[in-house]
């Protein structure tokens, strides 16, 4: 067991689980606390500062949601990343439905490197916020000072026009782009660039994204233009 990593709270009831994530954590060299019940972990909370929180949805007594509510309440403890571990299904879409605040969710039965990455992910997060040096989304981050993209700390290499397009969609996540809205935030004063131009890029980004990730983050709406977005 190793000190001094950053520090990750689990809330989780079950025994079992408690111990496999513990286990796996402090093998990364994380320092690992533990919780059963909602009520210790908001304990914990109050105790002693934490990086992370990872969060089972269902818990006795005060649920997680609740738990979550409380941490993104309290002034102290409102900017620590909150991961939900939900159950697949009607937690899951609850999760994503309503305003928990929780940073991010993880569907059960996850796999013990989606569940890292999705820590570090969220580590990083935290520890850029603040920073617009480094924009976040999802497993997403793009270094603006050392022109790095990465998606869950892989490489993605970009030409100079899908960096700028992604760096578009990185600073206003969700939010849909017409293909004239692009040309002109990416190409600028370019006058020999049409929007079929966009379609083009728009295509060697994904190719470049979907190369190190299955998720597809760029999306296509239909008659408008594109997004970045977590798809659903
Ligand atoms: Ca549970």
């Amino acid at each position: 067991m190793s000190f001094g990593g950053p520090k990750i709270l689990i809330v989780e009831d079950e025994p079992s689980q408690l111990e496999l994530l513990s286990y796996n954590l402090s093998v990364e060299g994380y320092e690992v606390l533990k919780a059963e019940t909602g009520e210790e972990g908001l304990l914990i909370l109050q105790e002693q500062e934490v990086d992370l929180v990872l969060l089972d949805w269902m818990l006795p007594e005060i649920s997680g949601l609740e738990v979550c509510r409380q941490i993104k309440r309290g002034k102290t403890t409102k900017a620590t990343p909150v991961i939900m571990l939900t159950a697949r299904g009607e937690e899951e879409d609850k999760v994503r439905g309503l305003d928990t605040g929780a940073d991010d969710y993880i569907v059960k039965p996850y796999s013990i490197k989606e569940l890292l990455a999705r820590v570090r992910a969220g580590l990083r997060r935290k520890s850029a916020s603040g920073s617009t040096d480094v924009l976040i989304y999802d497993l997403l981050s793009m270094d603006l000072v050392r022109h790095k993209t990465t998606i869950a700390e892989k490489p993605i290499h970009l030409g100079p026009l899908e960096f700028r397009l992604l760096k578009v969609f990185m600073e206003a996540p969700g939010r849909v782009w017409s293909r004239e809205q692009l040309l002109d935030r990416v190409w600028r004063d370019s006058l020999d660039v049409d929007t079929r131009t966009v379609d083009v890029h728009i295509g060697r980004l994904r190719k470049q994204l979907n190369k190190v990730s299955d998720i597809d983050y760029v999306r296509t709406v239909r008659g408008f233009g594109y997004s970045l977005d977590k798809p659903s």
